[in-house]
């Protein structure tokens, strides 16, 4: 009996390595059709693994959410400024603001970020977010931080959309800053007035490609990267971290915009974002940027990196990458646009 079992266990046995190694071998004879990737699949997959877990906020706008639908170009006032009921609750806005370097200080909220840097001679603005949260989150973060508004010398625009230009008319008004913005968006602004109706500051410096705002012991350089908007601009400066020069690029606009009714169009817009981000990457190389921020938290993931500064301890700055990681942004947001460039070639006309 026992030698029984143990045949019928060999034959088992036998039957299951048969069965395995058949199963490899009909493998082998025919293999799985493997799918062929399309050249749209593959700069996604470019842009995915440039991205990793740093930049999944850039991933998945760029490459796989829907157009952006945030810009109404009717010349009509915004809902919230016909009636201002209609502004989104505080709850859904609201962070704290922070002091990221020793002179670079985040007076955003938890979507749309505005940053003060601090020199000698008083302070360079970066952008302004809505009309409905400038005062709170703009004034009212400065002077949480110990900065006073009335020492804003420059507003700089990053590009006249209504999330960042939103307060620069009421800190223009009150605080009489110099307000630095380029020229198709100063013309934009002007164009629609009713679009930025209680937004939109009186024209001044116009910005162009290589522009330098000097205040103090801080140089901001501005580069022209259109795409986001006609004139989208984008900076790098210096700020000290405890005393240690960092170098940091700010990206001004990040969403593509295009629209599948008008490809041709579009075709054209993610050509003028690529270079952009081309341009952009080169002068961060070239500046040495280790670090990266932008006007939306959901890109350079500010609102959690400052809650992140207060555990640093001694440990590295949370918003230091390293210049090989600023690089993989523009990667993940160049090829993003080229696979949303294939998309709209594809178009039927
Ligand atoms: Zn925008």
């Amino acid at each position: 009996m026992k030698i029984r079992a143990a045949v019928r266990l060999v034959t088992l046995v036998g039957s299951v390595f048969a069965l395995i190694a058949g199963g490899t071998l009909a493998q082998q004879v025919a293999p799985m059709p493997k799918r062929a990737v399309s050249p749209i699949e593959a700069a996604q997959q470019v842009a995915k693994d440039a991205a990793e877990f740093e930049f999944l906020g850039a991933l998945a706008r760029t490459c796989f959410l829907p157009p952006s639908r945030s810009e109404d170009f009717r010349d009509i006032p915004a809902p919230y400024v016909s009636d201002p009921s209609k502004a989104p609750p505080r709850a859904s806005w609201y962070a704290e603001p922070a002091k990221v370097f020793d002179n670079l200080y985040f007076v955003g909220g938890k979507v749309h970020s505005s940053w003060a840097l601090a020199t000698r001679e008083g302070i360079i603005l970066f952008d302004t977010i809505f009309p409905y949260n400038s005062e709170e989150l703009i004034v009212g973060g400065m002077r949480k931080l110990g900065l006073d508004p009335k020492d804003i010398k420059y507003l700089i625009v990053s590009h006249a959309h209504q999330d960042h230009i939103g307060g620069a008319e009421m800190i223009q008004k009150r605080f009489g800053p110099r307000v630095v913005m380029s020229g198709p968006d100063w013309d934009l602004v002007e164009k629609v007035p009713n679009r930025f109706k209680t937004m939109a500051p009186k024209r001044d410096i116009v910005a162009t490609d290589g522009m330098k705002i000097t205040l103090g012991d801080s140089t901001v350089n501005i580069w022209f990267t259109p795409g986001h908007t006609d004139g989208t601009i984008s900076f790098t400066f210096q700020v000290l971290d405890r005393g240690r020069p960092v170098n940091v690029v700010y990206s001004g606009g990040t969403a593509l915009v295009y629209e599948y009714s008008q490809p041709d169009w579009g075709i054209k817009n993610m050509q003028t974002y690529i270079n952009s981000q081309r341009h952009l990457a080169a002068k961060a190389k070239e500046s040495g940027a280790t670090v990266l921020i932008s006007n939306h938290s959901e890109f350079d993931n500010a609102v959690n990196k400052n809650r992140m500064l207060a555990g640093r301890g001694d440990g590295a700055h949370p918003y230091e990458i390293g210049a090989d990681w600023v690089q993989r942004y523009f990667v993940v947001t160049e090829n993003c646009a080229r696979a949303t460039q294939l998309k709209l070639e594809q178009q039927p006309r």
